[in-house]
Parts: structure tokens; C-alpha cells; sequence
């Protein structure tokens, strides 16, 4: 052989070397076929997303990707490339394992002609990039958009009939008791909807991850009392008493004042809200590293069904003593969330119509170092 022939078969081993390795070092799977959908070649990821360990090379595409559609229809993937005839793309398929676990993807099908000239023939490149988390993450979004704007929408909607019947009211010279109940129920809508949108800031900020912690001295008795003081006429009001249960021996919890009277005041009026006879005791105790905390109360209690489901997001039990109260369900699910940035855990005990127990530890944290910096800022990047 000659030179030249040398030097042009050197340069083309090594066009392979650098084509290999750039394909290699995608992120997204690539697997490219013949005509007759055979695999020719394919990367490292798409290894990964087929979660194979062996070759898949000169394997029919279609015993090594099974596909799903958005219905769980099986879809034959050698069918659908040999079905394109120009490039197509969809984020609405599924990888469908041998184990049944799937994995959403973004797929896409380019006809192309591989090679050169004549030694060239046709073929497909396929790109799978799995978007799991990505989907479940829209899918969430759209959930909490519709969810969020239907619990905005019914109380505007009680609110506005109640002041358009008032002002009715108001020309005709109706009794003034009537107007005044008008009033009254447009103004408890209108409380309620300023409360769903403090929660809806505070976990807006909880998951984008920009709440800070600021480290301040806690007086566990300070806090307590300060709830009871609180919230003693509205449980007064429904015939309730509340109680302590504060040991003596507490000391000073490092931790967020803040988020743990958030936390704490959340489990009040839950247990305000969803007691209708006896009391509510809220207690405190030193524990290994912090202060364990709970509310204690004699209400409607929660199913065994329900105890897993009450911290999420928007959910309400169907019990109807919960629905005759107002709720939006995301008291506990920002409460799990302010817990988690202080490292904190919840607990729950519950038996149906016998009572709740919501505790919570609180670990101390790190004491902010005087002077130099008065707050510690946690960043809630743990969330
Ligand atoms: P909301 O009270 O606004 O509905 P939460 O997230 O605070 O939302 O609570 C979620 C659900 O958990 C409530 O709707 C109720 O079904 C249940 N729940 C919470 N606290 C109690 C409690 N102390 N007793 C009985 N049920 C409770």
C-alpha cells in the first residue's frame, strides 16, 4: 500500500475514534439502525436508558425497546420508524422494562443516510432522553394550578354574591340584620382567602427553596404560653379548654422562632378546628439534642386511610365533621416543609373519633456566632 492510501486510512480511523467518542459523551441515548430498524450503533446512555449490560449491537430495535403510549398502549417501535419519513419527535412515549417499571422519554426518529456516498445507505437515528422528573414535575405544576384556582375561585365567588345581595339590600332599605349577615359571611371568605394566600407564599418559597432560617434562642414556655394566649377565646368559644404540659426542665432550643411557631400554631388550629368536645393539650419535653413538642386533642381523629395522605398537598379527608370546617389542605404540607428545613420530624397518632397527637422534635441547630454573624442563614436547599 501506498503512502497516501496509509495516511487516508489513518485519517479516517481516526474521523471514527472522534465520532465514536463524540457520540459517546451525549447525554441523550443514540442508537442508530438500518433500514430494516437492525441497531448498527448506539452510546453509553442509551445503554443506560434501555438499562441493558450486554451488546444490543445488530439487535432488532424492537426486542431491545419496548414502548409504551400515554394510555399504556404498547406501541411497536420498527412499525414507527419505518412509518417516518422525516423527522419526528414526542415526549409522549414510555420505555416499558422487564420488571413493568417504565420511564417517560423524549423520543426521536431521524431517517437518514448513514455513510458516504455509495458505500452509504439509509437508516434511523433515534435520541431517548428520559424525562421522568421533568413530566411529574408539569404534571404537579398543572395539578396545583387547577387545584389552587378552584379553592380561589369558590370563595370569590360566596363573597361576591354575599356584597352584591348586601348592596341590594342595602337600596331596597332592607333589615339591617340581613345586610350585616351578608357582610359578615363575604368578610370570613375574604379572612380565608388572605390565609390561603400566606400558605401559598410561604410553600411557593419553601420550594423554591429561598426560605432562610434565622437561628434565634427559643423559650419553649415563652412560645407555649404565647399560643395558649393566642388561641384560648376562639377554643373558649367552641367549649374547648386548652392545656400544658411543659416539663421544667427545658433549656434554650437554638432553631428557628418563626417556623416552629408556625409549625405549632398550625397543629393548634388544626386541633381547634377538627375537636368539637374536650380539650387540647399542648406539651413540650426535652429530648436527646432538642425539644419534642405536640398537640394533643380529644377531636374527630383521622383514619388509619388518612394518616399517610394528610401531609400532602390539598388533601382533606372526606369525612364530613372535616368538610363542615373550612380547610385548604395545605397547612400540613407547608408544615412538612418548614419541618424538613429545620431537620426536624413529625409524628402522628390518631384513632377515628378518639383524638389526634401531632408531635414534632426539634433538634437544635447550629448557634449563630455572636457579632460576627447574627443570623445564621440555613439555605433551604434540604427541602
Ligand atoms: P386543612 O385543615 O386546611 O384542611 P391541613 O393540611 O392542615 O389542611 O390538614 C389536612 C387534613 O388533615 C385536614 O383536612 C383533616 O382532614 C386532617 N387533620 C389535620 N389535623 C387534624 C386533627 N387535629 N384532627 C383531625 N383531622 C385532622
Amino acid at each position: 500500500m501506498d503512502d497516501s492510501k496509509m495516511n487516508e486510512l489513518d485519517q479516517a480511523s481516526i474521523e471514527r475514534e472522534r465520532l465514536k467518542s463524540l457520540i459517546n459523551s451525549m447525554a441523550d441515548g443514540v442508537v442508530a439502525t438500518d433500514e430494516k430498524g437492525q441497531i448498527l450503533i448506539y452510546n453509553g446512555a442509551a445503554m443506560n436508558i434501555l438499562d441493558s449490560n450486554t451488546t444490543i449491537a445488530n439487535k432488532p430495535i424492537d426486542s431491545v425497546v419496548k414502548l409504551i403510549d400515554k394510555d399504556s398502549q404498547q406501541v411497536n417501535i420498527l412499525q414507527l420508524i419505518l412509518s417516518t419519513h422525516t423527522a419526528f419527535s414526542t415526549r409522549d412515549m414510555s420505555i416499558l422494562y422487564d420488571d413493568q417499571n417504565i420511564a417517560k422519554v423524549y423520543l426521536s426518529i431521524a431517517p437518514v443516510h448513514l455513510g458516504y456516498g455509495k458505500t452509504g445507505a439509509r437508516g434511523y437515528v433515534l435520541l431517548l432522553r428520559d424525562i421522568t422528573r421533568e413530566k411529574s414535575l408539569e404534571e404537579e405544576r398543572d395539578e396545583f394550578v387547577s387545584v389552587a384556582s378552584h379553592e380561589l375561585r369558590t370563595p370569590i365567588t360566596i363573597a361576591e354574591g354575599n356584597v352584591s345581595n348586601a348592596l341590594l339590600m342595602v337600596e331596597r332599605g332592607d333589615n339591617s340584620d340581613l345586610i350585616k349577615q351578608a357582610l359578615k359571611q363575604a368578610y370570613d371568605q375574604i379572612i380565608f382567602l388572605s390565609g390561603l394566600i400566606n400558605d401559598l407564599a410561604t410553600l411557593s418559597r419553601a420550594e423554591r427553596g429561598i426560605l432562610t432560617v434565622k437561628v434565634e434562642a427559643i423559650n419553649a414556655h415563652d412560645l407555649i404560653n404565647n399560643l395558649v394566649n393566642s388561641y384560648q377565646e376562639e377554643a373558649k368559644r367552641k367549649g374547648l379548654q386548652i392545656l400544658t404540659e411543659i416539663s421544667p426542665n427545658l433549656e434554650t432550643l437554638w432553631s428557628s422562632q418563626l417556623y416552629v411557631h408556625e409549625i405549632l400554631q398550625n397543629f393548634v388550629t388544626n386541633a381547634i378546628k377538627y375537636t368539637d368536645k374536650g380539650h387540647i393539650v399542648i406539651g413540650a419535653q426535652p429530648k436527646e439534642g432538642g425539644i419534642e413538642f405536640w398537640v394533643q386533642d380529644t377531636g374527630i381523629g383521622i383514619s388509619k386511610n388518612d394518616q399517610s395522605r394528610v401531609f400532602a398537598k390539598f388533601y382533606r379527608s372526606e369525612d364530613y365533621r372535616t368538610r363542615k370546617n373550612k380547610g385548604t389542605g395545605l397547612g400540613l404540607y407547608v408544615t412538612m416543609k418548614l419541618a424538613k428545613i429545620l431537620s426536624a420530624q413529625i409524628n402522628l397518632s390518631s384513632e377515628l373519633n378518639q383524638g389526634s397527637k401531632f408531635s414534632i422534635f426539634i433538634p437544635a441547630l447550629e448557634q449563630p456566632h455572636q457579632q460576627i454573624h447574627p443570623a445564621v442563614d440555613y439555605r433551604a436547599n434540604r427541602v
